[in-house]
């Protein structure tokens, strides 16, 4: 499958005549197992045709930010909400993400549906090709009732790819290290609820299919991953051993596998820890490797986050990019805020715009921490929500606060006043089920209540015990080299053939 790059398309001598890049350092293309797929081959002539027209420079680093479920509205919300947070004019404030040179829309849809999970999208970004909803790091040819075709029809990542070329990789999320973003960088499954062992069906251990922690430590790509920091210990541990954090609670695993030691052992020089106190503790300035997984399951929501026990978003951004630097070939990076989607699913806006408010601050993190010369950075999200702003707020009104025009509480025709936030489903839902078993459509009277509280759920319509996402186009902020290939509306898998083209890893 390795060819010479000189032999390619006239694309890639582009791409051969300036291999030598920042550092002098090349890397040896190759041509992924998935580069016949139908999705490949359309979003690999896309992004070459686009580098062909305006030229492609090298990166040597690429950071990957992924704001789960972090829609256009909420990007736009998550401004008002920063700025007025720091006392400025939310409105013409401006996120860090918004100050990148580039900008593109998202398809999001996947092989099978319009509104996606956050499972095929997240792989569209990290292996270039668009997959069934439900499923990690395979394509469409796989069967997606038979999780065992995940072993012949699968698709390699950017992260197994840059190890293999001797690159750094890291994975950051506020979510379990498990769950489906931070899993798209090394899972292959047609079940991305397989977390651990003791969520495989008998039919699927009898097939022979791994759990996604067990993928994790299979992993067997380069050094291995240099830093994961995350959450979904539980996934790690037994469920015979307590948790180092919680001593009530034990680990998940039913195999009696201790996987945090078994990564530790795996190979010299790696550490595991499980708190801000470790975390701070730990030699980034050093060639280590750390697995920081800093709770049970997801890590808090940035409005509940304890600073001395769990790091930020954008303090875990910093200390692995100063680890990933370390390696003169280079890094790749996902970076997720993987709570913007819970908070929505809640129908609580407030903790969506703290994390999205919180993965910003990672972003301006990265963009100080490196140069624009030699580190493509790339925002966006997997996946919408059906967040709205609505109304005819005064300019100022408090984005969580109730709708004013001209100082004055605006009331619906039913005489209340509304929120200038809301979700067209979930929890929040007007409609409740009456002791009939009908459903009542009624709305609260908000007017003594402060909707700016954390724990405050918006209105919504349809009812329903999670909200559901979204499926209009999101965002793509981009800058570095490369960022020059995203504009316009773009499918969400070309983002992978964008940062396999500047990294000069793929043909
Ligand atoms: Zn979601």
């Amino acid at each position: 499958m390795i060819r010479n790059v000189l032999l390619a398309s006239i694309g890639a001598l582009a791409l051969a005549s300036c291999a030598t890049g920042p550092g002098g350092v090349s890397a040896t293309a190759v041509e992924p197992v998935q580069s016949q797929d139908s999705y490949y081959v359309a979003a690999h002539a896309a992004v070459n045709m686009r580098a062909a027209e305006r030229g492609a420079p090298r990166a040597k680093n690429v950071i990957l930010f992924i704001g789960d479920g972090m829609g256009i509205a909420t990007i736009t919300a998550a401004r008002i909400y920063a700025g007025q947070a720091k006392g400025v004019d939310g409105e013409s404030y401006r996120l860090a993400m918004e100050q990148l040179p580039y900008s593109a829309l998202s398809k999001t849809y996947t092989h099978d549906s319009q509104v996606a999970d956050s499972a095929p999208t997240a792989a569209a970004m990290t292996t270039g090709v668009k997959s069934y909803n439900g499923s990690l790091g395979i394509t469409q040819a796989a069967n997606i009732r038979d999780c065992a075709s995940a072993k012949t029809n699968y698709a390699t990542s950017l992260w197994e790819i840059a190890e293999d070329a001797g690159l750094a990789t890291g994975v950051i999320s506020t979510a379990r290290v498990t769950h489906a973003t931070p899993a798209a960088t090394y899972a292959r499954t047609t079940q991305r609820d397989w977390e651990d062992d003791s969520n495989v069906s008998p039919e699927g251990k009898a097939a022979g299919c791994l759990d996604i922690a067990s993928q994790f430590l299979a992993w067997n790509h380069g050094d291995g991953m240099d830093v994961i920091l995350a959450g979904g210990r539980a996934q790690f541990l037994p469920n015979t051993v307590a948790d180092p954090e919680y001593a009530n609670q034990k680990g998940d695993r039913t195999d009696g596998r201790n996987l945090m030691d078994e990564w530790k052992a795996k190979r010299p020089n790696r550490a595991t820890v499980a708190d801000k106190a470790g975390f701070d503790a730990f030699d980034w300035k050093g060639s280590g490797q750390i697995l920081g997984l800093f709770e049970p399951s997801h890590m808090q929501y940035d409005l509940d986050r304890n600073a001395r026990q769990e790091p930020s978003l954008a303090e875990m951004t910093t200390k692995a990019i100063q680890r990933l630097s370390k390696n003169p070939k280079g890094y790749v990076l996902m970076v997720e805020g993987g709570r913007v989607d819970h908070g929505l699913h809640a129908g609580n806006a407030a903790r969506a715009l703290g994390d999205a408010t919180a993965l910003d601050e990672a972003v301006a993190a990265a963009v100080a921490a490196t140069s624009k010369s030699d580190t493509l950075i790339i925002v966006t999200a997997d996946h919408s929500h059906t967040l709205a702003i609505q109304g005819y707020p005064d300019r100022g009104n408090p984005i969580l606060g109730l709708v004013k025009e001209g100082g004055e509480l605006t009331k619906a025709r039913d005489g209340k006043p509304y929120t200038t936030l809301s979700l067209a489903n979930g929890p929040g839902s007007v409609c409740k089920e009456q002791p009939d078993k009908k459903y009542l459509c009624d709305r609260a009277d908000l007017t003594n209540v402060d909707t700016t509280t954390k724990d405050f759920l918006q209105q919504s319509l349809t009812p329903l015990g999670s909200e559901t996402h979204g499926g209009e186009d999101v965002a793509i902020f981009a800058g570095g080299p490369g960022a020059n290939l995203f504009s316009g509306t773009v499918e969400q898998n070309e983002i992978f053939h964008v940062m396999a083209k500047s990294l000069r890893l793929v043909k």
